[in-house]
């Protein structure tokens, strides 16, 4: 297949490598970033766009899609599938949708996770919205860079289960880091923590999978002094993105608020810039009630 790539940072750079690895024919664009291996560098992202019968984005934030959009959906052949893989606030993703269906294009977005080991290792999950036609012809792709894709149903529910999942994400780990530092509190050994809650009600991914605490259950970035894995500043991007989302729908989100508020404390005020996610443990650890 013809595909254009757009946008070959951390995520981008290894899913391209990975579709130019099976036999399809990239090309790419980044103003940035290095050509990944197989992928022929484009001059423009109108240019790496043109004749692709998949064009897929891999961007930072919506206003840089909705700019992308602007320049790529007049050069697409009518037909192709615009396949934004990117995590933009649901807003953005509907109305690039829109352009696109507008232009005789289909629209799908889908979201990833498994950050840039999955990307690596095509082991990703995509929460994909869109129209069927669009997600069939994408389906032997999402094979490639990823594991798992769920059709969500239209434009934007790819983007609405990403920070769904992502708010639980947030939540879930604060109130396990919040939980450890109670236990050491209280002379509770942690890996008796772990060994009890593990097998209990308050089981969770951030806890059996992600453990924040060094040392005790599977390895996970505590065990590497908190380097990301997830990073502190990508949750906040995402729970800002679930309570924009939330203001929009005029949903009643106060947990989803007050993990947007510590981790935008614990990036922006405190040391949480570049350290991973999980690192909220240290931070509950050293400090006492106020
Ligand atoms: P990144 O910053 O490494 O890559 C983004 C790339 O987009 C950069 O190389 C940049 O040069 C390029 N870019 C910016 N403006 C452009 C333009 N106008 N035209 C073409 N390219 C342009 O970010 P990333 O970690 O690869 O993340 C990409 C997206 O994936 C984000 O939306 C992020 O939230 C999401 N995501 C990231 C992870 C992760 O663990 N890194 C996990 C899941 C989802």
């Amino acid at each position: 297949m013809k595909i254009g790539f757009i946008g070959l940072g951390n995520m981008g750079g290894p899913m391209a490598a990975n579709l130019a690895q099976a036999g399809h024919e990239v090309t790419g664009f980044d103003p940035a970033a290095q050509m990944p291996e197989g992928v022929t560098a484009a001059g423009d992202a109108a240019a790496c766009a043109a004749g692709a019968e998949v064009v897929i984005t891999m961007l930072p934030n919506g206003d840089i899609l909705r700019k992308v959009a602007d320049e790529i959906v007049p050069a697409m052949r009518a037909g192709a599938v615009f396949l934004d893989c990117s995590t933009v606030d649901v807003d953005s993703a509907r109305a690039v949708a829109e352009q696109a269906l507008a232009a005789g294009l289909s629209a799908l977005d889908a979201p990833v996770s498994g950050g840039v080991g999955g990307a690596e290792g095509g082991t990703l999950t995509f929460m994909v919205g869109g129209d069927e036609a669009g997600f069939a012809k994408a389906t032997p792709l999402f094979d490639i860079m990823g594991r798992k894709a769920v059709h969500c149903g239209p434009s934007g529910n790819g983007q609405a289960a990403k920070i769904c999942n992502n708010m639980i994400l947030g939540i879930t780990m604060i109130g396990t880091c919040e939980a450890f530092a109670l236990a050491d509190k209280l002379g509770l050994d942690r890996q008796a923590m772990y060994d009890v809650v593990s097998t209990s009600s308050g089981q969770s991914w951030s806890l059996t999978t992600y453990c924040p605490a060094p040392g005790i259950g599977p390895e996970s970035p505590a065990d590497r002094d908190y380097t990301p894995g997830f990073a502190a500043d990508l949750m906040l991007k995402d729970l800002r993105l679930a309570q924009l989302a939330a203001e929009s729908a005029g949903a009643d989100t106060p947990l989803g608020l007050a993990a947007r508020d510590l981790y935008e404390t614990f990036v922006e005020r405190e040391d949480g810039e570049g350290r991973d996610f999980s690192a909220m443990l240290p931070r509950f650890a050293g400090r006492d009630r106020g």
